[in-house]
């Protein structure tokens, strides 16, 4: 992990190595928090964060729905974004990722968390391709998980919660030890849910096909791509997939904050369609890396520069 100067926590810029909460923190013990993902690419205009509303916006709904209540407003929390990364700008050599939590601090134990202090942490570091060098090229391996995507009846998924991703993590853990690169979780009526951190897409007929938010996270990457999909005259159809369809997909992908567009070249030991990076999914890549480098208009409102 590149290490930055500082890490912004409650409203103080903390040096690195001093950013740390007490065992006893309430998060650590019985997983409610909120986090957010959130990248700041490298432009020829300098470092600019990507939907940094949106993101934050997404953080305040998870605050909401877990029944914490975030000492921060909207616009107090974007400030405290950019202020971090002016701050550290000369740590950032490419692309950023930054991590606001709102979690549950030290001072009371027992499942009951209203009483726990609320504390607020962004840390922003720079980091490169998450599924791995060539995977946006070359495309990943990806297997169906045994575990099931965490259902509507018992999780509260339209919120990006820490407790959330014991479920992410476990499949994810399967999926590499097996040899994958990736899991797709099914939901719990046997439709596709999404990736362990990525909503997922296949193409078929040049017609791209995703499944409704029921399990999976409203990703802002994947409105990204269908705001895109829409501009290139794309037909978008959202509902749901079995595992066979993918199977008979000309193209399967993910979309994520971390993994950007990527594209999937095999799932359960069956090449999807060509076995390499599909016609489609390089199309909506580089209309992506436009908007991330700054060179589509239509959508510089989606860059907040920090420089
Ligand atoms: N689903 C899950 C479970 C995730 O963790 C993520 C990553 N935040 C996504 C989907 C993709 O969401 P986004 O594009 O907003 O990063």
């Amino acid at each position: 992990m590149k290490e930055a100067k500082y890490i912004w926590m409650d409203g103080k810029l903390t040096p690195w190595k001093d950013a740390t909460t007490h065992v006893l923190s309430h998060t650590l013990h019985y997983g409610n928090a909120a986090f957010e993902g959130i990248r700041a690419y490298m432009t020829k205009k300098g470092l600019a964060i990507f939907r940094l509303h949106e993101h934050t916006q997404r953080l305040l709904n998870s605050c909401k729905i877990l029944l914490i209540d975030c000492p921060y407003s909207k616009d107090e929390l974007e400030k405290a974004q950019i202020d971090l990364l002016k701050t550290n700008r000369e740590d950032y050599k490419g692309n950023v990722y930054i991590r606001p939590i709102v979690y549950l601090g030290y001072g009371v134990m027992g499942v009951y968390h209203k009483d726990a202090p609320v504390k607020v942490a962004i840390a922003a570091w720079e980091w490169g391709t998450y599924l791995g060098e060539g995977a946006l090229e070359n495309g990943i391996k990806v297997k169906t998980s045994s575990y099931v995507r965490n259902s509507a009846k018992t999780n509260l998924n339209k919120a990006k919660a820490a407790a959330n991703y014991l479920n992410s993590q476990m499949a994810k853990y399967e999926a590499i030890n097996s040899g994958f690169d990736e899991a797709l979780l099914l939901d719990d009526t046997g439709f596709i849910a999404e990736g362990s951190g990525e909503c997922f897409c296949i193409v078929r007929d040049g017609k791209l096909i995703t499944p409704p938010y029921d399990t999976a996270l409203e990703s802002i990457t994947h409105n990204t791509v269908l705001n895109i999909a829409r501009d290139l005259g794309i037909e978008i159809e959202q509902r749901r997939i079995t595992r066979d369809e993918v199977y008979i997909a000309d193209e399967a992908f993910f979309t994520g904050t971390a993994a950007e567009i990527t594209p999937i070249c095999e799932y359960d030991f069956r090449p999807v369609g060509s076995g390499k990076r599909g016609e489609v999914t390089k199309r909506l890549q580089g209309e992506f890396f436009k908007i991330i480098d700054g060179e589509n208009k239509k959508y510089s409102h989606y860059l907040t520069y920090i420089d």
